[in-house]
């Protein structure tokens, strides 16, 4: 790792589930800080692009693993690929004179390779999988890294890696010293990707019961991971008692509480319109939000 990488520290904001309001503040802060490289590692259903309005610099296509694909041409229809393969992948069908087809479901196929490794008249060819793009772009708050999953493709833990990996390039070049991350959502694999090496996380969570059981898992994550933690409800006076429970419940974790984000309709306006709720410059939830920031980010 170069010398001025180092310098480079990287927040994560991640939440328990979907629809906390994770986005929302990952998108206040990149409105916030000064010099910031923004990733977007919610690969799965990614809308920072939505507020934040990239303009693509650099396209990459994300390839993961391997497909199977038979050259009729040269199959001689013996059957051995689908006796082989322990996926179902194969299928068998009868041609137009009685014979039988063989053909290899893309979907089901796991790259294993067994079935190439089998034919005995080498008619298989094993195809990168194109599993999805990742980009590197500009918005009005500074460089974007962020990308998009192909539809049914699985492995979104190495393209969350390669998301952060080119962040933290890009934060060299550029010489920006923060990276604000938008996480995926719960504590799967493209979570533990997201934040693994990270100096610190800051959990959006909402007051409700499964909010506080959701918040239980996420800080275990991260102290798993030795992770700095901060907290931060959302919707906070939707139900005070709640919010009062997950602050609790934060400190006892050893996590830090770093405040409540009021209700604001303002904000699904702002988002209707293109902007994060701080360029909106409207609503309660701008106060509290920018507390958070300017806490978060002196501390992490
Ligand atoms: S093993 Fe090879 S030759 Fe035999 S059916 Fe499969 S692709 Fe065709
Ligand atoms: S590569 Fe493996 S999973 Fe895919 S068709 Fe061949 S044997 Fe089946």
């Amino acid at each position: 790792m170069q010398r001025e990488e180092r310098k480079v520290k990287e927040l994560v904001i991640i939440s328990g589930k979907g629809g906390t309001g994770k986005t929302t503040v990952a998108a206040s802060f990149a409105a916030l800080a000064e010099n910031a490289v923004i990733a977007d590692c919610d690969v799965d259903a990614s809308d920072l692009h939505l507020i934040l309005h990239p303009v693509i610099r650099i396209s990459n296509q994300f390839f993961c693993g391997h497909s199977a694909e038979i050259r009729k041409s040269d199959c001689i229809r013996c059957g051995a690929c689908l006796a082989y393969c322990r996926f179902d992948a194969v299928k068998m069908e009868h041609d137009a004179y009685g014979g039988n087809e063989f053909s290899i479901e893309t979907s089901s196929c796991e790259g294993c390779g067994a079935c190439a490794r089998f034919c005995t008249v080498k008619a298989i060819d094993l195809n990168e999988r194109y599993c999805g793009e990742w980009f590197v772009s500009d918005t009005r708050f500074g460089p974007m890294v962020h990308a998009v999953l192909g539809p049914g493709a699985e492995n979104s833990g190495k393209l969350v890696n390669l998301v952060r990996v080119n962040a933290r390039k890009t934060a060299g070049e550029k010489g920006k010293s923060l990276i604000i991350t938008d996480g995926p959502p719960g504590i799967g694999c493209p979570v533990i990707s997201s934040v693994t090496g990270a100096d610190a996380v800051l959990v959006v969570a909402e007051p409700t019961l499964s909010g506080i059981h959701d918040l239980g898992r996420i800080t275990e994550l991260a102290r798993h991971f030795r992770i700095r933690t901060f907290v931060c409800v959302n919707k906070s006076d939707i139900n005070m008692e709640m919010t009062g429970r997950i602050e609790k419940t934060t400190i006892e974790s050893g996590a830090v509480f770093a405040g409540g984000i009021p209700y604001d309709s303002e904000v699904n306006r702002a988002h209707d319109e293109g902007v994060s709720v701080i360029e909106h410059g409207k609503g309660g939830s701008i106060v509290r939000i920018r507390e958070i920031w300017n806490y978060v980010s002196r501390n992490i």
